[in-house]
């Protein structure tokens, strides 16, 4: 493949280095924010999963250099990865579902003023088994959200990388515990074939009596924790729980049959099936007319 075949495959890819952007990624915060003005007076930021940093860019150009008060600005970028520095921006290496790293991220907004946005765009090495990846990509989520719960303010705004899938309904209701607002994004410069999307949730206004945990949402058992709390709150947001081994049968998937493979009937029949009048009626109608044959189990 030459060197200009992803230029021209990839407008975006190619206006970012144009335009001095770290990342193609860059433009979909931007878009994202044309539409929902998520940066419009916003002075603490906290970027999570942020490398190689074109969304801290583009903070650090709208919210630290345009600012005459450079110390009110507190932009705080997370990621496994090591980033090149930025003006304005501060950063943290480590693994967002590790409690520790919850943690330092905490202690940088621990006495002072909170957050009043966190955005996250971490993606998981993709697996190619959607399941899977959707999988990892919720638990990065569950450890945004988790974070959040403890650095924003009320009526801050949170944007978060998800994968549409069968569960978005239920990922929208249970983000509407937690926000007034909650809408799904799709910048026009995510690719359609990518089942990448944004959750852009507004107006952080947790349930009352909610107590943020520390936990580690890759382990921690939700619902001991939320014993532990004694919040009736906490113990009322249901955890959405996986159950069975993932490397298992998968119940949306045909699996060929042994040669060996001997048909059983059911165990036990329904003693009044809805359909059986269905049947009776059939049979009828095939005696009736004959040259329709339609086999009567
Ligand atoms: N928003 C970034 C930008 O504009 O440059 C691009 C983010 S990139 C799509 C996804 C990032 O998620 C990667 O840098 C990866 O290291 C990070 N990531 C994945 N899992 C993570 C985790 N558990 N903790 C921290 N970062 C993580």
């Amino acid at each position: 493949m030459g060197k200009t075949s992803k230029d021209k495959r990839d407008i975006f890819y190619r206006l970012a280095k144009e335009e001095g952007w770290r990342a193609r990624s860059a433009f979909k915060l931007k878009q994202i924010n044309e539409v929902f003005d998520i940066l419009n007076e916003v002075t603490r930021v906290v970027d999570l999963c942020a490398a190689p940093g074109s969304w801290s860019q583009v903070l650090s150009k709208e919210i630290y250099e345009p600012n005459p008060k450079k110390e009110d600005v507190k932009i705080i970028a997370v990621d496994l990865q090591p980033m090149a520095p930025l003006p304005g921006v501060i950063q943290l290496q480590g693994d967002i579902t590790k409690l520790e790293t919850a943690e330092a991220i905490i202690n940088h907004f621990g006495e002072g003023k909170k957050a009043q946005l966190v955005i996250c765009d971490g993606a998981p090495d993709v697996t190619g088994l959607h399941d899977i990846d959707e999988y990892i990509q919720a638990q990065l989520l569950l450890a945004a959200l988790n974070i959040t719960t403890h650095v924003l303010s009320r009526s801050g705004t949170f944007v978060a990388k998800i994968f549409r899938g069968k569960d978005t309904s239920l990922l929208h209701s249970q983000l509407s515990i937690f926000f007034k607002k909650v809408a799904i994004a799709k910048p026009a410069s995510s690719r359609n074939s990518s089942i990448e999307a944004f959750v852009v949730c507004q107006d952080y206004q947790p349930p009352d009596g909610y107590i943020p945990q520390k936990i580690n949402p890759m382990v921690d058992d939700i619902e001991i924790i939320a014993n532990e709390t004694g919040s009736e709150v906490n113990r009322q947001i249901i955890p959405f729980i996986v159950c069975g081994d993932l490397r298992g049968y998968d119940s949306d998937m045909s699996y060929p049959l042994d040669k060996k493979y001997v048909h059983l009937e059911p165990v036990q029949k329904p003693i009044d099936p809805a359909y059986k009048n269905v049947l009776e009626r059939l049979s009828q109608i095939s005696l009736k007319h004959e040259g329709i044959s339609i086999e009567k189990k």
